[in-house]
């Protein structure tokens, strides 16, 4: 998974804000879009029943217009009406006659205020009966009741159907809305007035009052607009909810969502620095490993970073000082990569990690050449290096840094880092404080210690092991007086191993406490077997290498040598335990105390290596050592330098002094020994005496040895 820094910047505080706001923005958008929609039905709903209610009521009152004009046109007499044209005709006998019928009518039915008949008069329409009683009902000074021959005031379209017009005959018809004159609202039913042979005589027009039927249409609307109300009540009602569950909705799922991001960052940050932590580390590496495999990058750089001494400050200062120094480290390292985003990751995936502890990583994407990541490796150190302030005080650090350089996806994201932890052990030992670009050698020295350290915890127990014996020779008389035990290994696929390869292998991965008890049993026995073999001839004592994890056993280790002493028989003072310096020097205290329990036991100890390590020759009388162990490597300077001479010869007599013996370790020649004599030296221990030889060839290799004055130095050849 590939997480880009804009995922992770997209916590940044302002993000919060503008995510409810677009929340709020969105919810509000839908809760709308619904009641939009709501409201366009309701709306449509509403205008349908307004629409059909009103041209019911309309509709229904023009049909009761149209029967009451069509009654009363039956009703009047077309003969008579066509008889009555004159104004002076006016209320006269025959008009009376006429509009008799008319009368009745009105009077039966009180919903009618006014009744006439009309007729066409070339363009003008004209009254001829009035059904009205004489009089002025509307109080203007008017006689209402209209007269013969008067010219009609509302030119309607109702009356002019009903009279006919434009060439078309007359029908019953009605006016389609209410209309309002000096007399009041009212609407009007027309009926045409035909004679015997159907042709129009003229028309009857029925007033009624309409303020019933406005009443009556308005109370139709009032209901409607009464049943909008609700509606739109529900629609706001509607709207309002549908915005608070989609808001609420929203923000759940942003809860959801941040919390879930809250997550991811802190399962992918360093709690103490706020670097990337080992997994986003990881997944930026297998990020950019596939990147350089599908070529979108040449090639990337890692860097592995450990700090020199990190233990000692947490030790001595304490843990809060080591934190500090920890957070300090990462500050310096953000800015010599000009990582500036919090998460110590960059726009280019370059990411600062810790991996815990005072380790370190940093992964640089498209680096242009190898030599670049060396560059970055050197201003990351100088970054590094001044002193930091801590409790007061300054500290220095310095890293050792590790290199690997990718160029493919040959190596697994796991691989690149072993292979950087690697280099980063190689600039350790190359002196600390500097890089070291991780190279193939390395790769197969890898390989090899991997293999060896595999075939190790097989090799245990499978035969696989042996011990050899090289004798140490008292250099007075030449005789064979102990015999050191040195582990031999014949790998199945390697071959012969030098302990010098995996013994430090066995220590590291602890296999060493199982070798070492095994060794321990099997040269016991050895001893036991050649005491009661060759009382003579055998060596008085066996000298044993013992590690730092053995050391580390305490008491453990204790009472790991007195079984085997009872087991095999052998006296504690035959048992001699090499320990050297630099392990001595690890932990002196601790060390001390066992070497004075084994003392106690009867256990003799010897420092092996001795000029080797960091120890004065003062420190000596420290220790219950019996013998020193003088190093191979002074030995070998003896006959050219005058200064190893010296050294040599004050070490021998404080030696001397503190009655301890001394031996000399990798006497290779004559004239070696013959020096070694002279200054004073008690034992010697060499190829010129024997290498080391298999156990069933010691006796044979020893008996009986020169003396060292011999003449020609074949000492171990048999008498
Ligand atoms: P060491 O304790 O210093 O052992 C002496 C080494 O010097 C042996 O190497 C020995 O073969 C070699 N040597 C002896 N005489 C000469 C000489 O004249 N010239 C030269 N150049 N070398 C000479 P080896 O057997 O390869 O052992 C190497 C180291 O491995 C030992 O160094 C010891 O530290 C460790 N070792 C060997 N066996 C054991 C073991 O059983 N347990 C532990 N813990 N370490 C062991
Ligand atoms: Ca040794
Ligand atoms: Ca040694």
């Amino acid at each position: 998974m590939l997480r880009r820094t804009s995922d992770f910047t997209g916590l940044s505080s302002a993000a919060p804000v503008d995510n409810v706001r677009r929340d709020r923005r969105r919810a509000l958008l839908e809760a709308l879009a619904v009641g939009l929609a709501v409201s366009v039905a309701v709306g449509a709903a509403i205008i349908g029943l307004w629409h059909s209610a009103t041209t019911t009521v309309r509709e229904n009152y023009r049909e009761y217009l149209v029967q009451l004009a069509t009654a009363a046109a039956v009703q009047v007499d077309p003969v008579a009406h066509a008889a009555i044209r004159r104004p002076e005709q006016d209320n006269g006998p025959e008009y009376r006659a006429a509009v008799e019928p008319l009368q009745r009518m009105r009077t039966a039915i009180p919903a009618i205020r006014y009744m006439y008949t009309l007729i066409l008069d070339g363009a003008s329409v004209r009254f001829v009966l009035d059904a009205a009683e004489p009089g002025d009902h509307d109080g203007d000074g008017v006689e209402d009741h209209s007269a013969v021959g008067d010219l009609s005031v509302s030119p309607q379209t109702a009356k002019l159907e009903a009279l006919g017009w434009n060439g078309q005959p007359g029908r019953p018809t009605a006016t389609h809305q209410p209309y309002t004159d000096a007399w009041g609202t009212f609407m009007t039913g027309y009926a045409p007035i035909l004679d015997a042979r159907g042709r129009q005589e003229g028309v009857v027009g029925v007033d009624l009052d309409a303020s019933g039927y406005v009443a009556h249409l308005e109370a139709a609307r009032r209901d409607l607009l009464l049943g909008l109300l609700p509606a739109a009540l529900m629609i706001v009602l509607l709207t309002v909810t549908v915005y608070r569950l989609r808001y609420r909705g929203f923000a759940d799922a942003r809860d959801i969502a941040s919390a879930a991001l809250h997550a991811q960052l802190a399962a992918r940050k360093d709690r103490l620095t706020g670097l990337a932590n080992r997994t986003l580390f990881m997944e930026q590496l297998h990020a950019a490993i596939a990147r350089t495999s599908a070529g979108t990058q040449q090639r990337f750089g890692v860097l592995f970073l450990d700090f020199d001494h990190f233990k000692l400050i947490n030790d001595t200062l304490g843990h809060d000082a080591g934190d500090e120094l920890l957070q300090q480290i990462a500050v310096r390292m953000r800015g010599a990569l000009r990582v500036t985003d919090a998460f110590g990751e960059d726009a280019s995936g370059n990411v600062v990690a810790r991996f815990g502890g005072d380790e370190f990583v940093v992964l640089i994407n498209d680096l242009r050449t190898d030599a670049d990541s060396e560059r970055v490796a050197a201003r990351l150190l100088q970054t590094l290096e001044p002193a930091y302030a801590l409790n007061g005080g300054d500290v220095h650090s310095s890293a050792s840094i590790g290199i690997v350089v990718g160029h493919d996806d040959r190596d697994s994201a796991e691989a690149v880092i072993r292979n950087a932890d690697v280099a980063m052990y190689e600039a350790k030992r190359a002196g600390r404080a500097c890089h070291v670009v991780f190279d193939e050698a390395m790769h197969k020295r890898l390989t090899r210690r991997v293999g060896i350290e595999r075939g190790l915890r097989k090799a245990i127990g499978k035969g696989e092991m042996s011990l050899a014996y090289q004798p140490i020779v008292a250099v007075e008389t030449g005789h064979m007086v102990s015999a050191e035990v040195l582990l031999r290994w014949v790998h199945p696929e390697f071959g012969d191993i030098p302990p010098a390869e995996f013994i430090p292998i066995a220590e590291e991965s602890g296999l060493i406490v199982q070798i070492g008890e095994w060794v321990l049993l099997e040269a016991c026995t050895q001893l036991a077997a050649w005491r009661r073999e060759w009382p003579d001839e055998a060596p008085t004592a066996i000298s044993i290498n013992v590690s730092r994890a053995e050391l580390a056993l305490g008491g453990r280790l204790l009472s790991r040598i007195n079984t085997v002493l009872k087991r095999t028989g052998v006296p504690a003072h035959c048992l001699q335990l090499e320990v050297t310096e630099r392990e001595v020097m690890r932990d002196p205290s601790a060390c001390n105390a066992l070497m004075q329990q084994l003392r106690a036991m009867g256990v003799r100890l010897s420092m092996d290596d001795f000029g080797t390590g960091t120890s004065s020759l003062a420190c000596l009388r420290d220790y219950p050592f019996d013998t020193v162990k003088i190093d191979r490597s002074f030995v070998k300077g003896l006959t050219r330098n005058t200064d190893v001479m010296a050294v040599i010869h004050a070490t021998l007599m404080l030696v001397e002094n503190l009655r301890m013996a001394s031996v000399a370790e990798g006497v290779e020649d004559a004239a070696q020994l013959a020096v070694l004599q002279s200054l004073g030296c008690r034992y010697a221990q060499g190829y010129y005496f024997s290498p080391p030889v298999p156990a069933d060839q010691l006796i044979r290799a020893s008996r009986p040895l020169h003396a060292v004055n011999g003449d020609d130095g074949a000492i171990i050849s048999a008498a």
